[in-house]
């Protein structure tokens, strides 16, 4: 059994200071409710600036909320400006990292190999990917919703081995932001060919154990039906997860 994981990517929003009010805000909300989502991890996916005082929040009240950053350099270090290490998010605790988000695929010119990179750098440095894959809408016309994400993922995963701890994500360019969700059964067809293809690469139990998780225009009135899909283990959350209480509510999605 998986675990569910709502996992809420902040973007270019909230500087440190408001990072500050806002966790706090946020781990009250699941404290106050904490018997209805136990079994829930909430992770949230800040801007690098953030992250030491989510951290310093996170270890002084030890808050039950994990976190991560929303990306991270292919390369360890050196003569690389403007990048940020997998060894310098690990330094802050951080426990997971998006990867190939279709933002940085876009407006950064990411190619699955660059993607490629990137995961082996964070499974090198002990941090857990959330590998988003995704098809535009003219990929869903030409190719159907799964060729593009399943081919993403598998790109996103050549040269690993093992049982490394992974996420996926599954984020339908078309529902980014746009208020146009995916529905359940669409969402549930893609992430059964996802885990189908994970089976594939890295065997039975690392397919049985990945948590596979819907993404685009996520709302506490959408998540219930996402949540009953066998194969949809948690949600990305984009907008709705700097809300606090709308964030808290699709935790509490049950
Ligand atoms: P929205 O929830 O705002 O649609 O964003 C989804 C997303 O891109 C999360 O990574």
């Amino acid at each position: 059994t998986r675990t569910p994981l709502m996992a809420g990517n902040w973007k270019m929003n909230l500087d440190h200071l408001q990072a500050i009010a806002f966790t706090q805000k946020l781990a009250w909300a699941l404290k106050d409710a904490k018997h209805d989502f136990d079994d829930v991890e909430v992770a949230i996916f800040p801007p690098y600036t953030d992250l030491r005082s989510v951290q310093t929040l996170v270890d002084a009240d030890k808050l039950s909320l994990s976190y991560g950053a929303q990306d991270v350099s292919a390369h360890d270090s050196g003569a690389y400006t403007g990048e940020i290490s997998g060894a310098f998010l690990s330094a802050l605790a951080c426990r997971y990292v998006i990867l190939g988000h279709s933002e940085r695929r876009t407006l950064h010119a990411e190619t699955d190999e660059v993607v490629g990179s990137k995961v082996k750098a964070a499974l090198k440095h002990g941090l857990v990917p959330v590998i988003c894959v995704g098809e535009t809408s003219e990929d869903l016309e030409k190719f159907g919703a799964s060729a593009v994400p399943v081919a993403q993922l598998k790109a996103a995963l050549e040269g690993v081995e093992g049982t490394p701890d992974l996420v996926v994500a599954y984020e339908p360019v078309w529902a980014i932001g746009s208020g146009q969700a995916a529905t359940p059964e669409q969402a549930q067809t893609v992430a059964k060919a996802l885990r189908d293809a994970l089976e594939e690469l890295l065997g039975e139990s690392v397919a049985a154990a990945t948590r596979i998780l819907y993404g685009g225009s996520v709302k506490s009135d959408n998540i219930a039906g996402f949540m009953r899909e066998p194969d949809v283990d948690g949600a990305l959350i984009g907008g709705a997860s700097l809300k606090v209480d709308e964030f808290s509510a699709i935790a509490r999605f049950r």
